[in-house]
């Protein structure tokens, strides 16, 4: 009996302490760090492909012939190894202290392939997520890193833009990439907060992965209707 109680307060201080302490690193376990230096640095890939062929070039722009509409995706890293571990930790394991990193390597990303454009004419809005899957979820991650993103850019964080109106299967469990972009037809709208953004000469779609960029084409399709000139989108990860 006495010993089930210790067991007790063991557990519980363990569980306490999680809480208030940040725990070890999401790729390599070093303690006291979410996501260390180390695996930030060997994560991140420098430069900018067409998202679809891989094609290298200076602005990540999507090649014209896979008709996909004016799309530029940029990404911080493979999603494998240590990143994939950080993305899966966010998400799955609710560590939500990993957005702060994350989006380290989203500014970095974003700094490096254009220099030049301004904050304040920029917007910076997260893909929702669809209501249902918040709610389970907790808290949408994209959010967190667009937040993360905004502080570090001081590109304006517009909430509330963009709605997720169809409930579709994780991206990652639709094998068939014609499937995947077909999936997320009319997956996306935008609220009548959407007005007050045409003033903003480019939109910085923020996501935690891309895999056929079907979710940023859909998304960026719905912002185009209502008036947005230029969609940069802006992801941790690309494959999976
Ligand atoms: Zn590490
Ligand atoms: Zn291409």
């Amino acid at each position: 009996m006495k010993t089930d109680w210790k067991n007790n307060i063991h557990m519980f201080s363990a569980l306490i302490l999680n809480l208030i302490l940040p725990r070890s690193c999401a790729g390599c376990g070093k303690s006291n760090e979410a996501f260390c230096e180390n695996c930030q640095g060997i994560s991140y890939k420098y430069g900018a492909h067409c998202l679809i062929c891989g094609f290298r070039n200076n602005d990540g722009k999507i090649c014209y012939e896979h008709l996909l509409g004016k799309l530029n995706v940029l990404w911080a890293g493979r999603y494998d190894g240590a990143l994939r571990e950080a993305v899966r930790q966010l998400k799955y394991r609710k560590r939500k202290e990993l957005a702060e990193p994350l989006g380290n390597l989203l500014y970095k990303k974003f700094k490096e392939i254009y220099p030049e454009i301004k904050s304040k004419n920029c917007a910076v809005i997260p893909i929702p997520l669809h209501f249902k899957k918040e709610h389970e979820r907790g808290f949408n991650q994209a959010e967190l890193l667009a937040r993360e993103f905004s502080q570090l850019s001081k590109v304006q964080f517009l909430t509330n833009m963009l709605i997720k109106i169809k409930e579709t299967p994780a991206q990652v469990e639709v094998k068939d990439k014609e499937k995947r972009i077909k999936n997320l037809e009319g997956a996306f709208s935008v609220t009548e907060n959407v007005l007050s953004f045409t003033k903003y000469k480019t939109i910085i779609l923020i996501d935690d992965v891309a895999t056929t960029g079907a979710t940023l084409i859909h998304a960026a399709r719905a912002l185009e209707k209502s008036g947005a000139q230029k969609i940069i989108g802006l992801v941790v990860a690309h494959g999976g």
